[in-house]
């Protein structure tokens, strides 16, 4: 019984290419993997979250990550924003000084306060390929609305399985447009978005996720101006930001089950 049970979760394992992560137990977006030579695609695994690294881009793909109440916690911002030395050796690692007087927050694609669990995982959190070029305008209006209503979630009782990245080339901030920041080969994406997953309790895992589960996904120009706009109405489905970025989410989820969910528009 023991064997047969090791030999089956081992399977699903493999076949899920989830790497024993939690926070990719609903699928690997872009089949990333862990291999230098996948300069465009590369997976990176921490205790924290789990990410695509695009070596091109200078920014990580997506960053996924599993966010329930056993995560959150009164660990201090940390601010201690740095290169992110796990990166293959060789590779060009960002520093916060790229960012500098660029116009352009160091936008966290997983917030700093969705890790207050510790003062190690916060400190996750500011490395560098968690981060993005993002207009102040986006990253401190609906940005950070949408991130603290699914913290809101969390402290009701459900655990969110959420995938937030960059797509395209070019955003406005303080100092106009840029395709990259000044004096770096940085990327600043045209929008960011983010989809969500919403299961009922912690610990439910795939057998949680019915055609009835919630999800929600935004995509959001990165750019000024729209600072007081309601994250809601950046609403999008899931289907349409797998058509923007290419990726496929939630793929270990059942396909017929993915496609109800995938198509709906939350509106609540
Ligand atoms: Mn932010
Ligand atoms: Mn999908």
């Amino acid at each position: 019984m023991v064997i047969a049970l090791t030999i089956f979760f081992g399977v699903v394992a493999l076949a899920d290419l989830n790497y024993g992560s939690v926070h990719l137990i609903m699928g690997n977006p872009s089949q990333a993997t862990a291999t230098s030579t996948n300069s465009s695609n590369y997976l990176m695994l921490k205790p924290e979250y789990a990410l695509s690294y695009n070596r091109e881009r200078n920014i990580p793909n997506w960053v996924s990550w599993q966010l329930n109440a056993a995560w959150l916690g009164d660990a201090p911002r940390q601010d201690n924003f740095r290169p992110d030395l796990t990166l293959p050796s060789g590779w060009y690692r960002v520093t916060p000084a790229n960012y500098t007087n660029s116009g352009f927050d160091r936008g966290h694609l997983m917030s700093s306060e969705d890790r207050g669990v510790s003062v190690a995982a916060n400190s996750a959190t500011f490395l560098m390929t968690n981060i993005i070029p993002q207009a102040p305008d986006n990253n401190r209006g609906p940005w950070v609305q949408f991130e603290t209503y699914c913290r809101e979630l969390v402290k009701d009782g459900k655990e969110l399985y959420i995938i937030a990245g960059g797509a395209g080339f070019g955003g406005t901030g303080e100092k106009g447009l840029l395709e990259t920041l000044t004096n770096s080969k940085v990327t600043v994406p045209a929008s960011t978005w983010k989809v969500v997953l919403v299961l009922d309790k912690p610990g439910l895992r795939l057998q949680g996720v019915t055609e009835k589960t919630r999800a929600i996904a935004v995509v959001i120009p990165n750019k000024q101006g729209i600072r007081h706009q309601e994250w809601r109405s950046f609403r999008a489905s899931v289907d349409s930001v797998e058509a923007l970025t290419g990726y496929d989410f939630f793929s270990n989820v059942p396909q017929p089950v993915q496609s109800v969910i995938e198509a709906g528009l939350d509106n609540l």
